[in-house]
């Protein structure tokens, strides 16, 4: 059996998120780029939507339509009915209970974009221990700069096999008792294969204090909430500032036995009756995923327009809730009906 380790859940995160949101800073409205910021630090490009990093699950997103990604940003609201429905359907309930086999969820207060980054890193911090003694570890952190940009994720599972593999799985829910179409799967797999990268870099020790400082634009001699203190020393980690708390987290890493990702494995689970729909082992090709990557990244860095669908995928807007205001769908509306009717989709 495994013994329980404590992870945290950041309660009030949301709440300082949204009034960073809200900052007075004006933004480009074309380019969603923020003006002072810019002006203030040319070192690192600016990405659209005053982006400081990319999630993997938002450019995941982008393999479906990068103008329905663009969309959710500029009806947010649309985007928040849209994300109740797919949760609905597809179970974040079954992920939470996953998590809960083990690990224990501790709300912790932050106050600042400082510690929220310091509990993720005290999460992997507590985590690393358990996956080099060879047990499961589930939701781990993953981050790094990739083609020039940061990117952030969280890994549903990470375990070894009968091998000794590291292996490196994501648990899909469906709302159909059934494998996804070519078109979701694309998705799915340009995920894991970004999680293996960011893993990889990790515990090669190809990332840098000075990445994370940068990019995230975070004060290293910040003191960390009195929260954020208490709980780093619950895990033995006996520090005060930020940098302390990145410094102790870079030496771990490189001190440690990890190993890089050997497979990737997609699970399907069915979302009704929670059954095993079956297991999907996916290639990685480095040089394809990073070129996959640097064309969604063109648009992040606002060099070029965001892109709707193919024409031949042009189903995929009688699935999408921007289908009414979508200007890429009414140019499109002109090409032979028979394109636009709906093919048989595994959702
Ligand atoms: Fe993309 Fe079609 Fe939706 Fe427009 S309507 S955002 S092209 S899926």
């Amino acid at each position: 059996t495994q013994s329980n380790s404590p992870i945290t859940f950041t309660a009030s995160l949301h709440t300082t998120v949204e009034k960073l949101k809200q900052s007075p800073v004006k933004r480009n409205e074309e380019t969603g780029v923020k003006r002072k910021r810019d002006a203030e630090d040319s070192r690192i490009p600016p990405l659209r939507f005053r982006k400081l990093h990319l999630s993997v699950s938002l450019l995941s997103e982008q393999t479906w339509c990068e103008k329905k990604v663009v969309y959710g940003f500029l009806k947010p609201q649309i985007r928040r009915k849209e994300k109740q429905r797919i949760e609905l359907q597809t179970g974040t309930s079954i992920h939470l209970a996953r998590e809960l086999e083990v690990h224990d969820v501790v709300p912790i207060n932050i106050q600042t974009h400082e510690d929220a980054v310091a509990i993720s890193l005290i999460n992997m911090l507590h985590m690393i221990p358990s996956l080099e003694s060879g047990q499961c570890v589930r939701e781990f952190p993953v981050f790094g700069i990739v083609e020039g940009v940061y990117l952030k994720g969280i890994i549903d599972e990470l375990s070894y096999n009968q091998k000794g593999e590291l292996v490196l799985k994501d648990l899909k829910t469906r709302k159909h008792d059934s494998l996804p179409g070519a078109a979701q799967a694309l998705g799915h797999r340009f995920q894991v294969g970004l999680y293996k990268l960011l893993f990889d870099a990790l515990v090669r020790g190809e990332v840098k204090k000075e990445h994370i400082l940068e990019h995230l634009k975070l004060r290293a001699s910040l003191a960390l909430g009195t929260e954020v203190i208490t709980h780093a020393a619950n895990v033995r980690i006996n520090v005060v500032t930020f940098g302390e708390l990145l410094d102790a987290f870079l030496l771990t890493l490189s001190c440690s036995d990890l190993p890089c990702v050997d497979v990737l494995q997609l699970e399907y689970c069915h979302q009704g009756s929670s059954s095993f729909i079956g297991t999907v082992l996916v290639q990685f090709d480095e040089s394809q995923l990073r070129a996959e990557l640097r064309g969604f990244l063109e648009y992040w860095r606002g060099l070029r327009e965001p892109k709707g669908v193919d024409i031949e995928e042009a189903w995929k807007c009688t699935l999408c809730p921007y289908e009414e205001i979508c200007d890429w769908r009414k140019n499109i509306s002109q090409v032979p009906e028979s394109l636009h009717t709906r093919k048989r989709v595994n959702m």
